[in-house]
């Protein structure tokens, strides 16, 4: 099943969008951030629910939905946490997961616009992990995981970089840095005919001079999600809807010769097997 943010309802996408407060008769929803709370209780309804053929299934724009997870209680992102993108920052593989965030106030829906900051902002595809239950001390393993859903930890390297210390949350959380989307997939229909642990993933710049920047599967990945889900919650409590950004590719503008950047009018697409696409165009 795939779960949405349509102007601020949740929703359940087919080809049409079906309304969870109207379908469920107020059981669940309309607050998109209420039903992780609740969600094997949301899960077990949804599962009975026929997006396409439902009496309360509307027509909607791409354009109109918002992050799917508008704001969660924590955002957790991982750096480095591909061995190809580790080797073209110039850094050493990581022995533990490298963990920051993204603070919620930078999320933003799949095809926002995003006025740029700087004129050193990177792309990251990312693949977003969503808590379902949640929990401490949860084993290694995809039950806690509701869904997963395309992400861009787009990134100031200016920000991140300046001072005596890297520190990526506040260069990687400028208003729109995170967009999310279009919809949660839960982990049962990503993972149907296809694994779970090897999904494509890249971004593409569109329009004037398509060219394809990042282009990786997420076998490739340091910390698989189910490690990481263990060792994040073996010291924090992860919540119903948290986020987890788990870490980019090669293929980034600070790793190519010579480094390159965002720029106004361009337009990124972002996709993931099995996942969905997102679509960013920059202003200055
Ligand atoms: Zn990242």
């Amino acid at each position: 099943m795939r779960i949405a943010n349509l102007a601020g309802r949740a929703v359940l996408l087919g080809t049409a969008a079906v309304d969870v407060a109207t379908a469920s008769e107020g059981r669940f929803g309309p607050d998109p951030m209420s039903i992780w709370a609740d969600w094997a209780a949301f899960r077990e309804w949804a599962a009975g629910v026929d997006a396409d053929a439902h009496p309360a299934a509307q027509p909607f724009e791409v354009g109109d939905l918002d992050a799917p997870v508008p704001m969660p209680q924590q955002v957790f992102a991982i750096g480095l946490n591909y061995a190809d993108h580790a080797a073209e920052t110039g850094m050493a593989l990581p022995t533990e997961p490298l963990v920051f965030t993204k603070f919620p106030s930078s999320l933003t829906g799949p095809e926002a616009t995003v006025r740029l900051r700087g004129d050193r902002v990177d792309w990251e595809a990312e693949l977003v992990v969503v808590i379902g239950e949640g929990g401490r001390d949860l084993p290694a393993g995809w039950d806690a995981v509701a869904g997963l859903t395309v992400g861009q930890d787009l990134s100031d390297r200016t920000v991140q970089n300046r001072g005596d210390r890297p520190q990526f949350g506040l260069g990687k959380s400028f208003a729109g840095y995170g967009p999310t989307g279009p919809a949660v997939v839960t982990v049962d229909e990503v993972g149907e005919g296809r694994d779970l642990g090897a999904l494509r993933i890249g971004c593409r710049l569109t329009g004037d001079g398509e060219e394809v920047l990042q282009d990786g599967t997420t076998a490739d990945m340091v910390f698989t999600v189910p490690e990481l889900v263990a060792r994040l919650s073996a010291i924090v409590e992860l919540r119903p809807g948290d986020l987890i950004f788990t870490g980019t590719p090669a293929g980034v503008g600070l790793g190519r010769q010579p480094q390159r950047f965002l720029q106004p009018g361009q337009v990124l697409v972002t996709e993931i097997e099995g996942v969905g696409s997102i679509r960013q165009t920059f202003t200055a």
